[in-house]
């Protein structure tokens, strides 16, 4: 097969693994930086080009789309799926995981366990939206941020309403959110491939901080789910309509509390913690499903 990968950077772990596993089943893989190509749309013939060449006779592409680039990237995997190449995740999946709060109400449509979350735009009661999400302590999210950054624990209320106040001030879009007091600084990454947990590792904070990204010195470890956490995580990875996932769990008092859905989750951790061959199991997705026309919504949705 002819597999493309949309990647801004050839070097990174993912990226690496990805091209590597794909040749060593033997198929070609061209790398292209998704803000590097351009588009072409037309009624009968949309095509892409690529450093002054036509990108054809693709038969699927694999995503790997950075955050800060997701509406053009998502408009370049969008038109390789109207040419009918099979993407491992849609476009129309991607922007809708990347969506934190169309994200969460999706989730909370088919019952699945989430951190009471409250948004708001100008909230003329900051007090009353404290008092819907369960009072402090309470976490207080930038909409935009990655990897813990923006992320406030306010342990107490008039913590809470000056944290609020604050990012208001700058008008930064915010999420506030019940502290999983109990997960104790750990979270879970369930990583999901065709409906099945293929592999799961628990991060844990350093000492003193409560985030447990990889990038605020949290460290990551084996962890064994229990079966409600493994349903969770297929089930979320579901709804969002991504054949390949990244699930992030809380393990709450009240069972599993999916924080978030991560559509293109990294290797490095997953593959080191594990030792499976993650790369290979999303190759062989591809052959499987793979065939001319098998791409669901065309980004129609
Ligand atoms: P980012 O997407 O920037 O990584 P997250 O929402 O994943 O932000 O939050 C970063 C970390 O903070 C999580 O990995 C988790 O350890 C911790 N955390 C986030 N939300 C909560 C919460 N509601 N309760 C307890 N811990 C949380």
């Amino acid at each position: 097969m002819k597999i493309a990968i949309l990647s801004r950077n050839s070097k990174l772990y993912s990226t690496r693994r990805l091209k590597e596993a794909a040749l060593k089943r033997g198929h070609e893989v061209q790398i292209i930086d998704v803000l590097r190509a351009y588009m072409n749309i037309t009624s009968h013939n949309n095509t892409i080009h690529y450093k002054g060449e036509p990108l054809v006779d693709f038969d699927a592409v694999i995503p790997r789309i950075g955050a800060s680039v997701t509406f053009y990237g998502a408009a370049v995997l969008r038109q390789f799926e109207m040419m009918g190449v099979y993407p491992l995740n849609e476009s129309v999946a991607i922007t809708r995981s990347r969506d934190k709060l169309r994200s969460l109400q999706l989730l909370s449509r088919k019952g699945i366990g989430l951190p009471v979350t409250g948004f708001a735009n100008k909230p003329d009661d900051i007090k009353d939206m404290i008092k819907m999400v369960g009072g402090a302590p309470l976490v207080v999210k930038l909409l935009e941020g990655t990897q813990g950054i923006g992320v406030v624990l306010a342990e107490t209320q008039k913590a809470a309403e000056s944290v609020i106040e604050g990012f208001m001030g700058v008008k930064a879009d915010i999420l506030v959110q019940e502290y999983i007091e109990e997960a104790k600084g750990a979270d879970i990454r369930c990583f999901v491939i065709d409906g099945k947990v293929v592999a799961a590792m628990q991060r844990k904070a350093a000492p003193g901080e409560f985030r447990s990204n990889l990038h605020r010195g949290g460290t990551s470890s084996l962890i064994r789910i229990t079966p409600e956490e493994r349903s969770t995580a297929v089930r979320a990875a579901r709804i969002m309509g991504l054949n390949v996932a990244g699930v992030d769990l809380l393990r709450s008092n009240h069972g599993p509390l999916v924080m978030e859905v991560n559509s293109s989750p990294g290797l490095e951790g997953i593959e080191a913690v594990s030792g499976k061959d993650i790369a290979g199991l999303m190759i062989d997705f591809i052959e499987k499903n793979a065939k001319a026309g098998k791409t669901k919504t065309k980004g129609q949705g």
